[in-house]
């Protein structure tokens, strides 16, 4: 079988090659010699990366008639990174571990607690519907990991903050604990609620990188990076915290057909497909998996997990 050309992987420069063609005089070329006679300018902005989020201030009747009392309330801006791979010294060198990247920040009071901060971590772990639904398309609309698996915990300094607002939650510190009494050197740690558990309360190194884990084995590292009394400039409703301030934009997964339109499915051991798994954009998918609605060969299919508030927010913008 011939080898199958990657074209995803070709440099931009080869596939989109400005040049101009001699013999025609369209808009578009005008419009092209233009912009290359300009060039591009780019501009380097410390936070470049990072966006930031403008939010419109909360309504009397959105605050409900809880405010901060600005001068005596305090605001703690947390950097939440995304989850990461260790890489052990035993791992084979091919084999790399993530890099550590930062999602956003997150402004916080210090009358909030943690489990205010850990429902609005967003993570993609948290969206994932792990239903098979390639017969059965419907299947795709159901409760979401963060509905069903509420488990968590934080770890700061010495302690394990678990959300136990679920009694059906496990307690994913206890064997960590177990595996630490075997050694001498480590701990003593404790335990302790996320939910009663005040920002204010903490007492934490700030730049220090701490831990939260959740969805079994998804880790994210965690940073308090500043905090200052909150003023009247700041929104001072209790209902705008936390708050997400500046967001680091990712790039989409596209369909592996068309490469056009965001992925919108995932398929595993695609009978007709080299890729494993494979992402589809809706209509490909549909397209070419279904005839008359009716499944084509084997496969497994997935709904794409997103995070769709944050879409909407960063859309209305
Ligand atoms: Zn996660
Ligand atoms: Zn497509």
């Amino acid at each position: 079988m011939p080898k199958i050309i990657n074209h995803r992987k070709m440099r931009k420069q080869e596939t989109f090659d400005p040049k101009e063609p001699e013999d025609v005089d369209l808009q578009t070329i005008q419009n092209l010699r233009r912009r290359l006679q300009l060039g591009t300018k780019v501009l380097c902005y410390k936070y470049k990366s990072e966006l930031i989020i403008n939010h419109d201030k909360k309504t009397e009747l959105e605050a409900n008639g809880k405010f901060a009392i600005p001068g005596r309330d305090i605001i703690i801006y947390v950097r939440i990174y995304y989850p990461f791979i260790q890489r052990a010294r035993s791992t084979l060198k091919t084999e790399c571990g993530t890099l550590l990247k930062l999602n956003n920040i997150t402004a916080i009071l210090g009358s909030q607690t943690l489990a205010d901060l850990r429902d609005k971590i967003p993570c993609i772990a948290d969206h994932t519907i792990s239903k098979e639904c390639s017969t059965n398309l419907d299947n795709a609309i159901g409760p979401m990991a963060k509905d069903i698996y509420k488990s968590g915990f934080f770890f700061i300094e010495d302690t394990f903050y678990n959300d136990t607002r679920c009694p059906t939650n496990v307690d994913y510190s206890k064997v960590i604990l177990d595996w630490a009494k075997r050694r001498p050197k480590l701990g003593p740690f404790k335990t302790a609620s996320m939910e009663y558990c005040r920002l204010d309360s903490l007492f934490l190194r700030f730049g220090y990188p701490w831990v939260y884990k959740h969805q079994g084995g998804c880790e994210h590292l965690i940073v308090f990076s500043d905090s200052r009394l909150i003023n009247r400039n700041d929104d001072l409703a209790l209902a705008a915290y936390p708050q997400i301030v500046r967001i680091r934009p990712t790039g989409s997964k596209f369909c592996m057909i068309c490469t056009v339109y965001s992925a919108q499915w995932i398929t595993l051991e695609h009978e007709r497909i080299p890729h494993n798994p494979c992402y589809f954009c809706d209509s490909c998918f549909k397209s070419f998996n279904y005839i008359d609605d009716k499944k084509v060969g084997n496969f497994k299919a997935y709904p794409y997990p997103r995070n769709t508030e944050l879409v909407k927010k960063i859309i209305n913008l």
